[in-house]
């Protein structure tokens, strides 16, 4: 008798979701579309760039056909691809919502990078083009299919730290090119927060599957510094949770490199340090017993991403991390700029359902130890 391969066939490329990747910029580059050819159900079938060149370039590399490559003003002609199943938007902030509708109205789903859009009400047109489309939207909270991610919701929220009392993350880094669209109001839509304070807030609305009541906030905006002329160096904000739960955050583009999470329970402490990096993510969760450090065999959040997505596309049902999952930290970021500029707590529309905006959960690979 022959034996049984151990390693499960990949899935032929005629049963997986076909990609355009929309954007060939850093995040591109480096990271998804190397995930996308490590993954069992997607495949990059398309890209689309303002640069001919580089795009053809790219695609040949990738074993893709020169007519595999689109400008932005050919995207429509995507259209006429069946095997383009699904679009992901790796734009510059501002430019989601308007390649998130031109693909809605082609009858492509779409993954979007975060932010989902500019701001509460940019987010949620395009909530409503895609529903009005009948189209899929996922935004790409990679963080909420990382393995790492979900061991601490689940300390969290199974009671290994007892009851959560606080919390707390930042996510700064240094720009220092003042060039970058960034730091363009008008591209980016805001500073660190919603580049990379949003990390800190949809983290820790996912670890407690809660929404904030109420946020606080202060902003440091040194315009005489070129660089935040037009956006803030660094915010730091306050959430509440119910039952007086309360977190702190900072984010800036003004100082080294850090991004952590600590939950503080009234038996336990978790840390993540780093919490929002590609690779390398580190948990641990002390408590009386001692400290555990959880280990995972090697995955890419990206690649967990991708195939998620695929599956809902396959499926049809609802992603893990839908428009509305991002509708809601504009809601929040919305807050947060406001609470700065008055110098006040805003009070958020109570959310008492767990999980509120969330999809179809992700099936993730299994704990090592
Ligand atoms: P980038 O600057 O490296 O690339 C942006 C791409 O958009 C380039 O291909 C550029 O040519 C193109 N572009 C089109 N119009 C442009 C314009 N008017 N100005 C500037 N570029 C323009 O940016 P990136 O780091 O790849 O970020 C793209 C998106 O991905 C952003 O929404 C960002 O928030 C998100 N992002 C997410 C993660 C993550 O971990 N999920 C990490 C980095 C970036």
């Amino acid at each position: 008798m022959p034996r049984k391969p151990k390693i499960k066939p990949p899935t032929p490329q005629s049963r997986r979701v076909g990609y355009a990747i929309v954007g060939l910029g850093e995040l591109s580059v480096e990271e998804l579309i190397p995930a996308a050819r490590t993954s069992k159900e997607s495949y990059v079938a398309a890209l689309v760039t303002s640069e001919l060149d580089k795009g053809v370039e790219f695609a040949r590399a990738l074993g893709l056909k020169d007519s595999d490559v689109y400008t932005y003003d050919d995207f429509e002609h995507l259209s006429g691809r069946d095997d383009v199943e699904a679009v992901y938007i790796v734009l510059p902030n501002s430019l989601h919502r308007e390649f998130i509708t031109r693909a809605a109205k082609m009858g492509k789903h779409i993954v979007s990078e975060k932010p989902l859009g500019m701001n509460a009400k940019d987010a949620q047109k395009i909530v409503d083009v895609c529903k009005k489309a009948g189209v899929l939207l996922m935004t790409a909270y990679r963080c909420q299919y990382s393995p790492h991610h979900w061991a601490a919701r689940d300390a969290v929220q199974g009671g290994t730290l007892g009851r959560v009392k606080l919390l707390d993350s930042m996510h700064v880094q240094v720009e220092d090119d003042p060039t970058v669209w960034r730091l363009q109001q008008e591209l980016a839509g805001g500073g660190p927060l919603p580049d990379v304070g949003i990390y800190s807030l949809n983290t820790l609305r996912f670890v407690t599957g809660q929404e904030p009541e109420w946020v606080f906030a202060t902003l440091h905006q040194p315009k005489k510094d070129r660089r935040f002329r037009e956006v803030e160096e660094s915010v730091s904000f306050m959430l509440g949770f119910p039952e007086g739960v309360t977190a702190n955050c900072h984010t800036s583009y003004g100082a080294f490199k850090t991004d952590t999470l600590r939950v503080m329970g009234d038996a336990g402490t978790l840390l993540m340090d780093p919490a929002f990096t590609y690779e390398g993510l580190k948990l641990s969760i002390e408590t009386k017993e001692g400290t555990m450090t959880p280990s995972f065999p090697a995955y890419d959040q990206f690649g967990l991403e991708f195939d998620h997505f695929a599956q809902r596309v396959r499926d049809g049902k609802t992603p893990w991390t839908p428009g509305e999952e991002a509708v809601q930290d504009h809601v929040i970021m919305d807050a947060i700029y406001e609470s700065a500029k008055t110098g006040k707590v805003v009070k958020l529309k109570s959310v008492t359902k767990k999980d509120a905006f969330r999809g179809t959960k992700p099936t993730l690979p299994s704990e090592k130890s």
